[in-house]
């Protein structure tokens, strides 16, 4: 063919990480049997969804088997029975939003990287390590990306201290994948004063939000000023299990814009040429979610895997292992210890107690020493990990 391709994948380094993962744990069990080995490598929920979120895809399904109350292309933007939905659960932490800001998706991950579509070329700030989804879909627009680096010393926490004085797009993720580190308010001030003197726009990611226990802020709408320098990105999937069900939203401020253009125009008209929506049965499962009932479901769920985490995390403490997360998140990042390497001490675990983690180069250069569990496992599951742990570390 004689067309031009988009050379800026070629930039992008192929994600091995959890093929060469699958990879190993394979030979190891063709080697010593794969009994008994535990995964807690992955990002994926395992709980079901719950009964009132199940009900109303049922009865949003059967809805659509019948003349009258079949319904064709929905909203682009979300019907207004969600928006309103999304809208309250936001005004319980008393962030007010109008209808028009909110848009609803099918997830959280098609907005962050569809959010280069409105934006030209910017310096592009990023958090090291983090989700590598903000960087990939940066490469490919063949923007120039700077990295911010979480370390021991900052608690996986980085703060604009330092960072030269230029307009960025930057991104944030609080509760952090793959760190579980959590911005308090102070912290998320200091990058949205940072933004304003700037005049940088910050793309926040709040997909772990629901995890948060204790009085750390849910949302970047909760720091003064945010409305002038940052859109959100959130998802259920992490709230309600929605991983297979796929539905999340994006926030728009009305204020945002770049000379005289509003950003909000820009997504609209996005919005309306490249997405046709989200379907009727998932956007009523995820309006049940986020009811009363549904959230009651939510924090159970949440409850259950938060318990796993803190058994990882009591064991890690016992054993004077470095970590973070595991209180406001659904992962533990530690610090590999003995000075092993990422990959040296996966193959330890697996070898010595049976258990799968991912190794924390894969999200980032400052990852290389440490190590992701994940509290997706069962409690069963957890138990016996931990025990393993004990015996090891
Ligand atoms: N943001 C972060 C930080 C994630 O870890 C994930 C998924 O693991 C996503 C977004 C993707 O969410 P969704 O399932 O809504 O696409």
């Amino acid at each position: 063919m004689n067309i031009k391709i988009n050379e800026n994948f070629s930039l992008i380094k192929e994600n091995y990480l959890f093929s060469d993962v699958a990879k190993r744990v394979n030979e190891f069990s063709k080697a010593n049997g794969g009994r008994n080995i535990i995964k807690m490598g992955i990002g994926d929920v395992t709980l079901p969804l719950s009964s009132v979120v199940v009900s109303a895809l049922a009865q949003a399904s059967v809805e659509m088997g019948k003349a009258e109350t079949f319904r064709g292309y929905p909203p682009e933007y979300g019907y207004d029975f969600l928006r309103e939905a999304i809208k309250r659960h936001y005004l319980e932490r008393g962030v007010v939003l109008r209808m028009d800001e909110i848009f609803v998706s099918d997830g959280a991950k098609s907005d962050i990287g569809n959010i280069v579509d409105i934006l030209g070329k910017n310096d592009i700030l990023i958090p090291d390590p983090v989700y590598p989804v903000y960087s990939d879909s940066n490469l490919m627009s063949g923007n120039k990306i700077s990295f911010v680096k979480g370390c021991g010393e900052n608690g996986f926490l980085p703060s604009p201290v330092g960072v030269e004085e230029k307009p960025y797009v930057i991104y944030m993720c609080s509760p952090n994948n793959p760190t579980g580190a959590t911005y308090d308010r102070r912290g998320l001030k200091e990058w949205v004063d940072f933004a304003l003197a700037t005049g940088s726009l910050i793309v926040f990611d709040s997909a772990y939000e629901y995890f948060i226990s204790d009085d750390k802020p849910h949302s970047i709408f909760e720091i003064d000023g945010a409305r002038d320098c940052a859109i959100e990105i959130c998802s259920l999937s992490k709230t309600a299990g929605f991983t297979g069900t796929r539905c999340g939203w994006t926030v728009i401020p009305e204020e945002l814009s770049a000379g005289e253009t509003k950003l909000i125009k820009l997504w609209q008209r996005r919005q309306a040429t490249k997405f046709n929506g989200v379907s009727y049965p998932v956007q009523r499962a995820a309006e049940a979610a986020l009811s009363t009932e549904g959230l009651a479901a939510c924090r159970e769920q949440i409850a259950y895997y938060r318990k796993n985490a803190a058994m990882i995390s009591a064991v890690l403490s016992e054993k004077g292992v470095y970590f973070t997360g595991g209180v406001n998140s659904p992962y533990v990042w530690l610090k590999c210890p003995n000075g092993m390497g990422s990959w040296e001490f996966f193959d330890h675990l697996l070898k010595n107690a049976r258990i799968v983690g991912t190794p924390g180069e894969g999200f980032g250069e400052m990852g290389k020493g440490y190590f992701r569990l994940t509290a997706f496992s069962s409690y069963e599951n957890t138990l016996a990990a931990v025990e393993r742990l004990r015996k090891i570390l």
